[in-house]
Order: C-alpha cells, then sequence, then structure tokens
C-alpha cells in the first residue's frame, strides 16, 4: 500500500484510542464524528448550576489510558489528573445493613462485621474471593488484554493449557461461582452486580467475569479531576497537538466499496472522502446494516453479538444534600435474579431493579450549587426490540418506582426535593450515539450466545476495514474501550505497515 490515508467514523473514546495509536504510527488519519462534540457516551450537560456526566462516572484500569499517552509519547499526567474515590461503592438493601466497599483491609473488615454470622467466615470467604479473581484478572490479562486476541479460535490456542487444566472458570457462571464461594446473600448480591460493568446478566456470564472485582480492589476506582468530561477534553488537546483534523457534525451515511475493499466514506450532505482504510466507531451491527447495506445472509450471523443492555437514565438536581449517599451507589433489587431473568430472558422492565446511584458532590463539589445535591439514576433495563410494547410511559413509570425505592431505603423526601430532572430512555440513548438499539455497552456478555466475546475488529468482508469500541473485543466501559482502539491499530500496524 502507498498511501495511508485512514478514516475514523466516530469520535467516542473506541475512535479517539485507535486515532491517537495510528497517528503515533504514522498513519494520516482523520476523524469524522455526527456529534457538535466528541468522547461520544462520555458525555455531560449543564443545567440550572448542575453538572451532569450523562455517561460513564466510574473511571477504573488507568493504565490502559497511561499506555495510550504514551504511545503519542507523551504523560497522562499532563492532560488529565485522577483523584481516588473512596469508599468504593455503598451497597444499600431493604431492611439490612448497608455495606460499604473499601480498598482498605482494615476498613473492609470493619464493613464485614456489619453482617450476619460469623465475621471470622465473612473475611476468610471474602479474601479467599479475591485470590480467586486476581486469578482469572491475571489469565485474562495476559492474553485477552495483552494479545489483543478477537476471537474464539485465538482465545482457544492461546489458553490450551489453561482451559484444559480449569485454570479459567468458564464452565460455571459468574453467579454459581459466587454461590460456590461466598454464603453471605448480601455479598454474594454484591459481587454478582460488578456484571453491571459490561450491562449483563451474572447468571448468563461465564465465571471468569469474576475478574471484575479486581479492577477496583488492585487497580483502584477513581473520578476524572473536575468532571468525566475532562478525560475526553485531556483527549481532544492530545489529537489537536498530534494534528489529528477532527470534523464534527459530520454525519457518514455510507461507507462506499468496491469488491472486498471499501474505498471511502459518504456524508449526508453527498461529499466523499476516499480512504485506503476505514476504522468504525460505530458499533458493529448498525454499521454493517446502515453503512454498508449488507445482505440479511450476513448480518444474520452476526446476530450473536447482541446487544448489552440499555438504561433509563435519571439526572435529578435536589435542593438539599443525601448524606445517606456516597460518590457511587448500589440500592440492591430484594430478588436480584429476577432483575437478571426480568431483563435479559424475559426482555422487560423490571418491577424492582438494582439501582446504580452516583451523587460526585462527595468528591466534586462543584457539580451542585451550594446546599444540593447532583444524583444520577441507572436501572439496568433491555434494549429496544421492535415488538416489545415498552412505551415511553412505561420508562416514566419505572423512574418513578426507582425513585420510590430509594425513599423506601432512607432517602425520605427525595421526590418532593428535585428542582431539575432530566431523563433519557432507550431512544434518546440510540438516537444520540447510534448504539445498537439503544445499547450502553456494545455486545452482550453472554456464554451461551457468544463465549463472552464481542465482534472480532477486522472485518471479515473488506481487507481493509476495522471496527472499534464497546462492540468489539475486549467490550464495553472505558478502559476496554480504549484498550481495543489500541489494539485495532496494532491489527492494522501488522496488516498495512507504513514502509
Ligand atoms: C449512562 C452510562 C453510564 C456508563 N457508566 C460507565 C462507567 O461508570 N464506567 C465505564 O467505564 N463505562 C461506563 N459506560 C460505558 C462507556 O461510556 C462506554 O463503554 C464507552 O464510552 C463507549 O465508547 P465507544 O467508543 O465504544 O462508543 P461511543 O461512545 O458510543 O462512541 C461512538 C461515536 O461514534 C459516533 N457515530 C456513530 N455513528 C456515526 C456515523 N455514522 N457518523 C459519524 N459519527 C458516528 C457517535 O456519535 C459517537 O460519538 C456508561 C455508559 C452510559 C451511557
Amino acid at each position: 500500500m502507498s498511501s495511508h490515508r485512514v478514516t475514523v467514523i466516530g469520535a467516542g473514546l473506541g475512535g479517539i484510542s485507535a486515532a491517537i495509536s495510528l497517528k503515533a504510527a504514522g498513519y494520516d488519519v482523520e476523524v469524522f464524528e455526527k456529534n457538535g462534540q466528541i468522547g461520544g457516551k462520555l458525555n455531560v450537560m449543564e443545567k440550572d448550576g448542575f453538572t451532569f456526566d450523562l455517561g460513564p462516572s466510574i473511571f477504573t484500569l488507568p493504565q490502559f489510558f497511561q499506555d495510550l499517552f504514551e504511545r503519542a509519547g507523551k504523560k497522562m499526567e499532563d492532560y488529565v489528573q485522577l483523584d481516588a474515590v473512596t469508599p468504593h461503592w455503598r451497597n444499600l438493601f431493604e431492611n439490612k445493613p448497608t455495606i460499604d466497599l473499601y480498598q482498605e483491609e482494615d476498613l473492609m473488615r470493619q464493613e464485614l462485621d456489619k453482617l450476619p454470622g460469623d465475621p471470622e467466615a465473612h473475611w476468610r470467604e471474602f479474601k479467599a474471593f479475591l485470590t480467586y479473581g486476581r486469578e482469572q484478572y491475571d489469565i485474562v490479562n495476559d492474553g485477552y488484554f495483552d494479545k489483543g486476541l478477537d476471537n474464539l479460535w485465538e482465545f482457544i490456542s492461546y489458553y490450551k493449557l489453561k482451559l484444559l487444566g480449569g485454570k479459567i472458570d468458564y464452565k460455571n457462571s459468574m453467579s454459581e461461582s459466587i454461590h460456590q464461594r461466598l454464603s453471605d446473600p448480601q455479598l454474594r448480591m454484591i459481587f454478582e452486580y460488578f456484571i453491571k460493568y459490561v450491562g449483563s446478566s451474572a447468571m448468563d456470564s461465564p465465571g471468569y467475569m469474576n475478574l471484575m472485582p479486581m479492577i477496583q480492589f488492585d487497580y483502584g476506582l477513581w473520578y476524572v479531576r473536575g468532571g468525566m468530561y475532562n478525560l475526553a477534553k485531556g483527549l481532544g488537546k492530545l489529537m489537536e497537538e498530534m494534528g489529528i483534523p477532527i470534523h464534527l457534525n459530520a454525519d457518514v451515511e455510507a461507507i462506499e466499496k468496491s469488491g472486498k475493499q471499501v474505498t471511502g466514506i459518504r456524508m449526508t450532505d453527498g461529499t466523499v472522502h476516499a480512504s485506503d482504510i476505514i476504522v468504525s466507531n460505530m458499533e458493529v451491527i448498525p454499521a454493517y446494516k446502515k453503512l454498508l447495506n449488507e445482505p440479511i445472509s450476513f448480518t444474520r450471523k452476526l446476530e450473536k453479538f447482541a446487544p448489552a443492555c440499555s438504561g433509563i437514565v435519571l439526572h435529578i438536581g435536589t435542593n438539599k444534600p443525601f448524606p445517606q449517599l456516597a460518590h457511587h451507589n448500589f440500592f440492591y433489587s430484594e430478588d436480584q435474579h429476577k432483575h437478571f431473568d426480568t431483563v435479559f430472558h424475559k426482555k422487560q422492565l423490571p418491577q424492582d431493579p438494582t439501582l446504580y446511584v452516583v451523587a460526585p458532590t462527595r468528591t466534586d463539589p462543584s457539580k451542585a450549587p451550594e446546599g444540593c445535591d447532583n444524583i444520577k439514576i441507572l436501572p439496568h433495563i433491555p434494549p429496544l426490540e421492535e415488538g416489545s410494547g415498552i412505551t415511553h410511559e412505561d420508562y416514566v413509570a419505572l423512574k418513578d418506582r426507582c425513585i420510590d425505592k430509594m425513599e423506601r431505603c432512607g432517602l425520605t423526601g427525595l421526590r418532593e426535593s428535585i428542582v431539575v430532572e432530566d431523563l433519557l430512555t432507550p431512544v434518546d440513548i440510540e438516537r444520540m450515539y447510534r448504539s445498537n438499539r439503544g445499547s450502553i455497552y456494545g455486545v452482550v456478555t453472554d456464554w451461551k450466545l457468544n463465549y463472552g466475546f464481542k465482534a472480532p475488529k477486522t472485518s471479515s468482508r473488506y481487507k481493509n476495514l476495522y471496527f472499534t469500541g464497546g462492540s468489539t473485543n475486549p467490550g464495553g466501559g472505558m478502559p476496554m474501550v480504549v484498550l481495543s482502539g489500541q489494539q485495532c491499530a496494532d491489527r492494522i500496524i501488522k496488516r498495512h505497515p507504513v514502509s
């Protein structure tokens, strides 16, 4: 290949990461983003003195972000500063003790003492669980993360012995392995809900997903100083310094193709940009269907890469603070397995969901006017489905159930304290980011459906088409999509080297 003009469609974290990695390796990169700002789901909204992080709130695995800055010969701390969040999470239950998660052993041990039963046994089980989780993390990190394994066959050939020797926990579900190792019902629910990080069900995900607690117990849980969107700003500054052109409000309508090659992109205004290599940060299924207009005989094969959950995302500003909340909180369903079953199997709105609730002013008081609180409430719900019968009124009714639940768990007067409110539904999430059926985290992790794999980054249909972001391996969540962009670039560098 004589020239290397790379077009990146979408400036989410996956697209940004691929663009920076490729530019650093000598490629001529341009980014086209349909929205008026970069960052994709890493998004922000200001309303009446409240600043709401519309997307991610938990920052983990800083090493994958540091690696990206290092590829560009820079230090992350010169662009993005992180503050440790403590406690990591507060876990609230109806009529049961509240349990905080701490990285510090002595504090964590005091929390476990609140549980009924033998405190020594709880601590022993907890420690043993972390040892097992760390083992799973190290194995998965070694191949899937570090070597960028991209499909089941690469995985099997790399991990042959570890699979055969039973070191990788894939025979049990995540939930089964938790139940075998932890006897306390509250701890079981807490560890099951680590599956929040990838928007899936602990009952359908393989046991090795129990690596997830380690991403915060070993590597910390962080807040981006000044607000999560400062991560997008820091990456934007780096791209500007590197001379990567970013076209905003640039909606890509189609990918042009000729035989087994893609040749460029066509914008909604009809202009065409020729490219030698295309990287799509638009998710794999929408890109094949909408940009490439592929026949159903091909797109049907992609159905195993079904969307992860969606959510209603409720942001409220209140006229008083709620000291019962930590920065990150989980309000647990009375029956979490019923919650998973309703959302992921029956594909209905849950009556009593587990809620993720963020109140960032504990770390960053600038996010709400003095004496007020800034609260995000996120129950996971099914992605959009034709014929589901779920209406906007159903989403609003779910929102009301969430507020009721939080009031039952001790946040008395929450509803009447609301002075600012913004509700995003799956319809909004699909419209804003073009995610597959409003998915929040890309592709679902489901052993029976896809063995926990997301779509490959290399197109099986076009020799110079690649994908990055949450619909590709290693999956959704900020650190994973930033890693996917770097892995995507590595594949391109190998197959289309700069001469
Ligand atoms: C409410 C919510 C809470 C979350 N919480 C967390 C959390 O706490 N921690 C965490 O790590 N992760 C969290 N996530 C997940 C995380 O935000 C995502 O996994 C990640 O940001 C996705 O990045 P991406 O690059 O895959 O896709 P996106 O961010 O969706 O980026 C894709 C981009 O491509 C653009 N695009 C699509 N099609 C076109 C086109 N045809 N033309 C031009 N542009 C196009 C879109 O506009 C978008 O900007 C959360 C997400 C949401 C929504």
